[in-house]
């Protein structure tokens, strides 16, 4: 693993926060889910209205186009180097 020390912000992210809550834009329905750390997760299924939640465009993934937080990648690359 390559880690940059060199950046002069020291904005060390140590936490990456997994839990990030979905709002459906259909029916508004909110829900706590745990983001995969690996993968970026494309599809959502509302569990309230049943809809398939996909990523805006330019999104990686639903949690960062409805989410609470952004996805775990997202966060990890959010640092200013
Ligand atoms: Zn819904």
């Amino acid at each position: 693993m390559m880690r940059r020390e060199t950046c002069g912000n020291a904005k060390t992210k140590t936490a990456i926060d997994f839990e990030s809550v979905l709002t459906c834009p259909n029916c508004g329905f909110a829900k706590q889910e745990t983001m995969p750390s690996q993968a970026c997760q494309f599809f959502y299924e509302c569990v309230q209205c049943h809809t398939i939640l996909k990523p805006k465009p330019g999104d990686c993934c639903v949690f960062c186009s409805y989410g609470s937080v952004e996805c775990p990648s997202r966060q990890v690359q959010s640092g200013c180097c």
